[in-house]
């Protein structure tokens, strides 16, 4: 017979009342917060880790992907507007990003993940509307007659309710959509995830010189070192002597980590650092060039690409994203290739035909059976290989512009989340710099 501990029931004062409140300040909660905000919304953002960005700063992600894509003749163009692209340039102005740089048959802009954090906050910071509470984990949701009706969040201080007209679950692992009781599912494909680090005092330029030759290098030694992934990327910050290096990758069993299970969250991170130390000696043997570098330090968290989703409105599909198809309820533009980590340390892709796009229907930011929570991120409603494209960080920000702006049309006609105009949701983003 197993143990039991009952806790005593909680009776919570409702600390605050907003017409917006987002949980998770990654890339896609921090977008939706500040565009509530923009748009005149009593806004809040709650984030349990000590900063904003989610997976761009915690899991040092380190390039912008979905920003920019690769018209047909080859050139870079971007392929998203408003508040995506206000941060990508902002970066750029700021030094803390460059390019965009051509990667396989599309674009990415590498980023310094200190930089990003600090214009998160800052862009936060500016909007009197928002108030951001970090350190602050939502652990509880009230779900009642097709309605959230309040979350708690468990702060330093112990814990405290907060309600709100509009909800949205920007956790990556659909942590509100699930505290509701409502349907959330994992699938049996996720994708492995990985420790990324910095290392430093590397000699950049023989190392650059050599990039090209990195897949043959690690092909040739995949067996003997026991490499945990054929490939990787080893990318310059463009700060001297550095340079983030994308090689780790996490397996329980073969089979990829689930990092909504905490015991092997606890184990990945673990592994995570481990495979750090033995990627860098492997690195100093056999790389030109990192002969006398360091590790610098590892991601402080480790990079989960996906866990669960939603069971939305919409699941959007590989079809939709190779075929390019556009939506009559797409509320951005999105062209990244299928990339997909699996088994035996491979990286499958599969790429859109050059200069086309597909859009994210709003459908797929609509869980089923609730009228005031909408998701943005990495828990959208999309199938494996779609997800595979989609889970990227520039389509992360659109959708929490979109979901933003339609939480301020749901106030204004006082209506469902499912029943929000998307002629005038599309027509909003547009006047926003959003093109669709
Ligand atoms: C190793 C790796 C490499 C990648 N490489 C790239 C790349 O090069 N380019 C690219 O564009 N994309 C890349 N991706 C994908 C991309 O980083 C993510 O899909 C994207 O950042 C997800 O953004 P998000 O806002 O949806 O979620 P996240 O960034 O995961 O943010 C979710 C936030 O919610 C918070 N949170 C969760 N639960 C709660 C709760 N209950 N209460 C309060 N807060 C909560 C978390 O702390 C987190 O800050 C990579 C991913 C990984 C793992």
């Amino acid at each position: 017979m197993s143990a039991r501990l009952e806790l005593p029931a909680e009776d919570l004062e409702v600390r605050a009342e907003f017409d917006l409140l987002v949980v998770g300040g990654g890339s896609a909660g921090t977008a939706a917060a500040v565009t509530g905000a923009r748009l005149g919304l009593r806004t809040a953002l709650i984030e349990e880790m000590p900063f904003l960005g989610g997976m761009s700063t915690g899991g040092c992600v380190g390039t912008y992907c979905g920003f920019y894509h690769q018209e047909r003749d080859g050139s870079l163009a971007p392929l998203v507007g408003g508040f995506p692209l206000e941060i990508a340039e902002t970066l750029r102005k700021r030094g803390d990003a460059y390019g965009p740089i051509p990667f396989k048959e599309t674009a990415a802009l590498p980023y310094v993940p200190w930089g990003v954090k600090l214009l998160l906050e800052e862009t936060c910071r500016r909007e009197e509307a928002l108030v951001v509470q970090l350190h602050a984990k939502v652990t509880h949701a009230i779900f009642d007659d097709g309605l959230v009706r309040g979350v708690a969040v468990q702060t330093r201080e112990g814990r405290a309710a907060l309600r709100a007209r509009v909800y949205v679950d920007a956790t990556g692992d659909a942590d509100l959509v699930r505290a509701a009781g409502l349907e959330t599912f994992k699938g049996d494909a996720i994708q492995y995830p990985s420790m990324m680090f910095t290392m430093q005092n590397v000699d950049t330029q023989r190392a650059l010189a050599e990039m090209r030759r990195l897949p043959e290098i690690i092909e040739e030694h995949f067996e003997s070192e026991k490499l945990p992934r054929r490939g990787g990327n080893l990318i310059p910050t463009l700060r001297p002597g550095e340079v983030l290096v994308a090689m780790s990758r996490i397996d329980v069993g073969g089979r990829p980590l689930d990092g909504s299970d905490a015991e092997e969250l606890t184990y990945g991170e673990l592994e995570g650092r481990a495979q750090v130390a033995r990627l860098a000696d492997f690195l100093r043997r056999r790389v030109p060039g990192f002969e006398e570098a360091f590790v610098a330090d590892s991601a402080p968290r480790l990079g989960i690409r996906e866990t669960r989703k939603i069971a939305g409105e919409y699941a959007l599909t590989e079809s939709d994203v190779l075929g390019a198809r556009h939506f009559e309820d797409g509320i951005g533009r999105s062209a990244w290739p299928i990339e997909r980590h699996v088994r035996g340390g491979e990286t499958v892709w599969k790429f859109l035909d050059k200069g086309t796009w597909y859009t994210i229907p709003y459908r797929c930011l609509v869980p089923r059976g609730v009228d005031n929570l909408l998701v943005a991120g990495r828990c959208l409603s999309a199938e494996p290989d779609a997800f595979g494209s989609v889970r990227v960080i520039g389509p992360c920000m659109l959708e929490g512009q979109a979901v933003a702006t339609a939480a301020r049309l749901v106030r204004d006609a006082d209506c469902s989340t499912r029943a929000v105009d998307v002629d005038r949701l599309r027509h909003e983003l547009t006047a926003r710099g959003v093109p669709l």
